[in-house]
């Protein structure tokens, strides 16, 4: 893939977009990510998000979803806050089960960043995305881009980078292809970024929940969509590659710490 349109990404850049924490610091300051994930059916998906954001280097993570969730969640990471209020950042999807459009679309209509994945990412309406002046990521895998082009998987398959940039063109938003190759274009250029730091244990249940939270923490670090795509992709799978094989997703997010330091 070497053309200029196409940019493996670099430790280098990586590290000059991390949002560390200042001696001024505090929690507000560095950024709330608001979680609106879960289901009766997916409880895992909303604490797997809510741990990727935590360890995502937030100052504060935000769980907005049903009482048997918000249990789960609390069980797992009692750090979580629990009901709305005021975030820099949602990531709103994972798990989130069937009959959910009008809370995506409600946060669509908002002027905060927006981070939308798995089950959010179902009917989403292109011009409601067009109108979005905030930070603004879809991260599907090629099944869910397929959905959102109207076309067969294989067909994304076959032309991933063709997909990411038809997408981030049609609801002009950075988008972030998931897959073997992560692919993340942004809604105004052409370049594409390849991530390259990914292993193929991350093919494994709820490690895109990961990475979702992960990216909206950054997100409300203050990065833009197509960059905190990036960082997270890259920032993932380093944290994998620190855990190894067979790996669990949740351990994913407990690595970060070691990935962050190895982009020092
Ligand atoms: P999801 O499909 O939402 O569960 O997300 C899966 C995560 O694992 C994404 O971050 C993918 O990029 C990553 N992933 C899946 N399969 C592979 C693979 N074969 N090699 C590298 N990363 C992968
Ligand atoms: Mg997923």
């Amino acid at each position: 893939l070497p053309s200029p349109q196409v940019q493996a990404l670099q430790h280098a850049d990586v590290a000059g977009l991390l949002p560390e924490p200042t001696a001024t610091s505090d929690k507000y300051r560095r950024g709330v990510v608001g979680i609106v994930a879960g289901s009766a059916q997916y409880p895992g998906a909303a604490v797997l998000a809510v741990a990727g954001a935590l360890r995502g280097g937030a100052g504060a993570v935000r769980y907005v979803g049903p009482a048997a969730v918000q249990e789960a969640v609390l069980a797992r990471y009692p750090e979580t806050l629990i009901g709305p209020g005021r975030v820099q950042a949602w990531v709103v999807g994972p798990g989130l089960g069937a009959g959910r459009a009008g809370e995506v679309a409600e946060l669509l209509a908002g002027d905060t960043a927006v981070l939308v994945d798995a089950d959010g990412l179902r009917g989403l309406d292109p011009a409601a995305l067009r109108a979005r002046t905030a930070p603004t990521l879809l991260t599907p895998h090629a099944g869910e881009a397929a959905a959102l082009l109207g076309v067969e998987r294989k067909a994304v398959e076959a032309g991933r980078l063709d997909a990411v940039r038809t997408l981030a063109r049609r609801y002009g938003v950075a988008v972030l292809l998931k897959g073997s190759t992560t692919l993340v274009a942004s809604g105004g250029e052409t370049a594409v970024r390849v991530n390259p730091t990914g292993t193929p244990w991350l093919a494994t249940a709820g490690s895109g929940d990961v990475l979702s939270g992960l990216a909206g923490s950054l997100l409300a670090g203050g990065l833009s969509g197509a960059d905190a795509g990036a960082v997270g992709a890259y920032l993932h799978g380093l944290a994998a590659r620190r855990v190894g094989g067979p790996l669990l997703a949740h351990q994913v997010a407990e690595a970060l710490p070691e990935a962050w330091r190895d982009t020092r």
